[in-house]
């Protein structure tokens, strides 16, 4: 918020609560200063739930930038958990709308791990899948035959990711 946004609020917030301090210059540059990364409607929003609370009700204590500072970090924070939840509910639903087939052993042990450590056994599942999908054609980076994992310059086994990019640019060549 920049000090005319404050200035706003704060004339807002003064008709509630007549001890709320004048919007001087000093004022204005303080609160600017310390609520510069909130965005004014954040503001807004925290005054708002700021004056109808219950905790004001009790205390009649006038709002300071902290309360409209914490008031943003909580929503800021609720939100961000709502898109995670989101992200994970669509990938899920994806993965329930592929086509299934008969599922392989490495699915299977795939899905048996997560369910162990905790993992999604679903999104584990597909991932499986796809490392035995790409497997089906040779790897023209480190090449693996086909049937064979892919393997680091060292000759270990890859097991960050289920193979090299180029065997999934081969394997999308070939279907
Ligand atoms: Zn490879």
């Amino acid at each position: 918020m920049n000090r005319n946004q404050v200035k706003t609020i704060l004339g807002a917030a003064a008709a509630i609560d007549p001890t709320i301090p004048a919007p001087d210059a000093g004022v204005l540059d303080m609160w600017a200063a310390m609520l510069d990364d909130v965005p004014a409607e954040a503001g807004q929003a925290a005054v708002r739930a700021y004056y109808r609370s219950d905790a004001y009700a009790e205390h009649h204590r006038t709002i300071t930038p902290g309360d409209i500072f914490a008031h943003w970090k909580r929503t800021e924070l609720d939100n961000r958990k709502r898109e995670s939840l989101a992200e994970i509910t669509a990938a899920r639903a994806a993965i329930e709308a592929a086509p299934r087939e008969l599922p392989s052993i490495h699915a299977l042990f795939a899905r048996f791990r997560a369910e162990r450590t905790g993992d999604d056994p679903d999104i584990a599942e597909a991932e499986a899948d796809a490392g035995r999908m790409v497997r089906t054609v040779p790897c023209p980076h480190c090449k693996a035959a086909a049937g064979a994992p892919c393997t680091t310059p060292t000759g270990r086994e890859l097991r960050r990711e289920p193979a090299h990019p180029k065997r999934f640019e081969a394997l999308h060549a070939k279907s």
